[in-house]
């Protein structure tokens, strides 16, 4: 087994357990942005949301549910941005699907989602949504 976050989840590797599911688990992330930088991790390996099988999405999400808010309180922090990079195309560097629970601070000099994005569109939003709807069979 060479995926590392199947091995934190198999115990092969330490880490900072702070919760553990069936289907999943959580534990601090050893690089963390802030104090409280918590991954939630299916227990299934799959590289990508899309990968998952819909239980273990249901799992995954969930966890992240669950501990949004004592992640939060457990760090005095005002909110929580969670993000997932999905796929190597968005910079994803574990390829086995993690979920970011950050917390933030107000003037803690992080961006919303928005601030990682340069804006740039350049299709009308109608032809997009017409796209996504037939992409999804709808
Ligand atoms: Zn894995």
């Amino acid at each position: 087994m060479t995926c590392v976050i199947c091995r934190i989840v198999a115990g092969e590797i330490p880490a900072e357990v702070v919760a553990r599911t069936p289907d999943g688990l959580a534990f601090l992330d050893v690089e963390p942005l802030a104090d409280g930088h918590t991954l939630v991790v299916p227990a299934a390996h799959a590289p990508t949301i899309e990968a998952l099988e819909p239980s273990a999405a249901d799992g995954l999400f969930r966890l992240v549910r669950r501990l949004a808010d004592p992640v939060r309180r457990a760090v005095d922090a005002a909110g929580t941005t969670i993000g997932i990079n999905n796929g190597e195309g968005s910079g994803q560097t574990l390829p086995h699907v993690h979920v970011h629970i950050v917390p933030r601070w107000p003037g803690d000099g992080a961006g919303t989602i928005h601030t990682i994005f340069p804006r740039r569109t350049s299709r009308k939003l109608a032809d997009v949504a017409a796209a996504i709807r037939k992409a999804t069979g709808a």
